[in-house]
């Protein structure tokens, strides 16, 4: 079969591998017809990560169930699914109190189950992992496409505002105008935020960002950012939306937010090898909440408002290639040219 392998730096390159094949009683085998570049999968690409050279790459995986071992009670051959980033065993301590994230039984995409971004992989745990869509949408290509984001960077925003503490009639601020970003503001609108301030430094991605309910969008950097947002909310919002992961952005997470206020973070953590500076938070007892998202916990839930027609994050892919073309796919969210890559497979 045919998938993504990461060569090196830069270097992503469809090859011919082994299909992968069922080895468990719980495994299931998945035809990938959707799948997506991640902003995570940057890191590696642009070598700021480490990674095995070569592996299978990719994360965000939806198909159609090929096989399934004779444990695999939830989902049967011919069910469209869609898989978090995360794999997750669905009964263990940690995925029972919603924390899929940690799951004792949990592994990652890739190695040798196959990438998602290839034409089959290996589902270990597919009862706790994978999401089945209800057969009415299983072929519908709009629904699918608004449904795919719920694999990583949807449950992701989400993550960043549940962990902000959102709220109904609440003002909140949502710093970074990337994929997770642009979720993050869908999120806060649906948990019905009042006021949205939106920061960012991409006037497209800002306007996306507007169109998907921010009140406010504020694209000046570092000190100026922190005036502008602090004097639309009268000295910060109580609820911050940190989306980036970076020292600069995190300082300026805990700077607009309100004295007593929560960050909700959701982006990986890169550049702070200086450490993150407490005092901000200490200082005005700002609580600072989140880490990486348990997206399977809220995947239903969110599929339900994507098939009532109340949520779309399908607009975050502003761009579509084939698997064969995943490099320029790439390439187009390394320069910016692209929010996020969807993949046909
Ligand atoms: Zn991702
Ligand atoms: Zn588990």
């Amino acid at each position: 079969m045919r998938a993504a392998v990461y060569r090196g730096p830069r270097d992503v390159r469809v090859e011919d591998v082994p299909e992968p094949e069922l080895e468990s009683s719980t495994d299931a085998l998945i035809r990938v017809t959707h799948t997506a570049v991640c902003g995570s999968d940057l890191w590696f690409y642009r070598g700021d990560s480490d990674r095995d050279v070569p592996s299978k790459v990719g994360h965000e995986p939806m198909g159609i169930v090929e096989a399934v071992g004779d444990d695999v009670r939830s989902v049967d051959p011919g069910d469209r699914v869609l898989a978090p980033f995360k794999i997750s065993c669905g009964y263990c301590e940690f995925c029972r109190k919603g924390l899929h994230t940690s799951c004792v039984n949990g592994d990652g995409w890739g190695g040798d189950n196959g990438g998602a971004q290839g034409e089959k992989v290996r589902c270990p745990h597919a009862d706790g992992t994978l999401v089945r869509v209800p057969d009415r949408y299983a072929d519908d290509e709009d629904v699918l496409r608004s449904l795919l984001p719920l694999t990583d960077v949807m449950g992701t925003g989400h993550h960043a505002a549940v962990s902000a503490g959102v709220d109904a009639g609440e003002t909140c601020v949502v710093v970074g105008d990337g994929a997770v970003g642009l979720c993050g503001v869908l999120a806060a609108r649906r948990l019905g935020a009042e006021r949205i301030v939106a920061v960012g430094h991409h006037e497209d991605r800002l306007e996306l960002a507007a169109e998907f309910g921010a009140t406010d969008v504020v694209s000046e950097r570092g000190d100026e950012a922190v005036e502008r947002v602090c004097e639309l909310t009268h000295g910060g919002a109580n609820h911050v939306l940190e989306c980036v992961g970076a020292a600069s952005s995190m300082a300026l997470a805990a700077e607009v937010c309100r004295p007593g206020g929560t960050v909700g973070y959701v982006g990986v953590p890169h550049g702070l090898d200086g450490g993150l500076d407490l005092f901000s938070f200490f200082g005005d007892n700002v609580t600072l909440r989140g880490g990486v998202a348990p997206v399977r916990a809220y995947a239903e839930e969110l599929m339900a408002d994507v098939l009532q027609g109340t949520l779309d994050p399908a607009p975050v892919f502003t761009k579509t290639v084939d698997l064969e073309n995943v490099a320029e796919g790439y390439r187009a969210m390394d320069e910016r040219e692209a929010i996020k890559v969807l993949v046909e497979v």
